[in-house]
């Protein structure tokens, strides 16, 4: 097929499940089974391993990673729900939001689960998390891979989250919110590059039409009346599902300003909007990927402005 993208060879990452287990405990079993442990990672270079070898990520406390061929879909560990299989970026939304135990938190596009899954060990199971989406199969998959992991805080529904009532009393304590609403994909390494559509004005009307369901979405998710913070995510490397959907957003929310992220990571959004992050397999050594946290400005700083 001409201009797909090249087939490139990713780390693989592991996150450890921690209501099951520790990572001490994965790192042991692992040495067990005949893997050879390296530490801890100081820099990118460190993520190229070789077959066997495996050390712990040095911006996500809870990820190990491994070379890219290894494979853990017939590993005990996965089976039982103590690892998830979940690249490195899609891993930040949950860890950035870091919604306390007992909080109530949405999922606003949840399936099949991952970023849920790792919400609620953050949570340590504990407090309420609400989880929409729109696909019935997906949502199916999702109730596996929660049972799997020993979630039991979910709620889960196949709703259409923009029609989800913020008033509903059900929802009137919920603080914390992950948007991660479909996108082009266009930062997945394994699929084809949109380069390679021969109707780039097709493209474009796909872009332009998945920007504004995301505004939607993120207008809708920062409507709820006790909202503190939001994460909003896309695997996508356009501006226009990314930077262009915030700036957009944060003009429509004046209530609402953006947290600067992680200094110590390696790409940041596109200027001026540098506190998000973005992932790249040549910067970061993951999917493409772009993240964004929104945070309530208290009644007393928004009479500053
Ligand atoms: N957060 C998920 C995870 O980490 O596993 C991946 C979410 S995926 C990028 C986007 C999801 O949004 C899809 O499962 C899709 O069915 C769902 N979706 C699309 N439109 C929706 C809507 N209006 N309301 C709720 N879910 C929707």
């Amino acid at each position: 097929p001409k201009n797909t993208k090249q087939p490139v060879q990713l780390p693989r990452y592991v996150r450890v499940n921690t209501l099951k287990t520790t990572v001490d405990d994965v790192v042991d079993y692992l040495k067990r089974d005949g893997l050879s442990y390296l530490g801890h990672a100081s820099r990118m270079e460190d993520l190229t391993l070789k077959e066997k070898e495996f050390l712990r990520d040095m911006h996500l406390p809870e990820l190990l990673v491994f070379s890219p061929r290894t494979d853990f879909h017939e590993h005990f560990l996965y089976k039982s729900g103590h690892i998830i299989l979940q690249d490195k970026a899609s891993c930040l939304p949950a860890y950035l939001l870091d919604p306390p135990a007992g909080s109530h938190v949405i999922d606003a596009c949840a399936a099949p689960g991952n970023k849920s899954s790792h919400l609620a060990a953050i949570m340590k199971n504990k407090g309420r998390l609400f989880a929409f989406d729109l696909d019935a199969k997906r949502l199916t998959t999702m109730s596996t891979l929660l049972l799997r992991a020993g979630i039991t805080c979910q709620q889960l529904a196949n709703q259409d989250f923009l029609k989800v009532d913020p008033k509903n009393p059900q929802y009137k304590d919920v603080e914390y919110m992950l948007l991660d609403p479909s996108c082009s994909g266009s930062g997945m390494a394994c699929l084809p590059h949109e380069e390679s559509c021969d109707d780039q004005e097709e493209v474009r009307a796909r872009l332009a039409s998945l920007a504004s369901f995301q505004l939607r979405c993120l207008n809708h998710g920062l409507s709820f009346p006790r909202l503190k913070r939001l994460v909003y995510s896309t695997c996508s490397i356009h501006s226009q599902e990314n930077e262009q959907v915030v700036a957009a957003c944060l003009q429509q929310n004046p209530g609402f300003r953006l947290v600067s992220l992680l200094p110590q990571w390696p790409e940041r959004g596109q200027e001026p909007l540098t506190q998000c992050l973005r992932a790249s397999i040549q910067k970061t050594r993951t999917h493409g990927f772009f993240v964004a946290l929104f945070e309530k400005l208290s009644s007393a700083a928004t009479k500053d402005q």
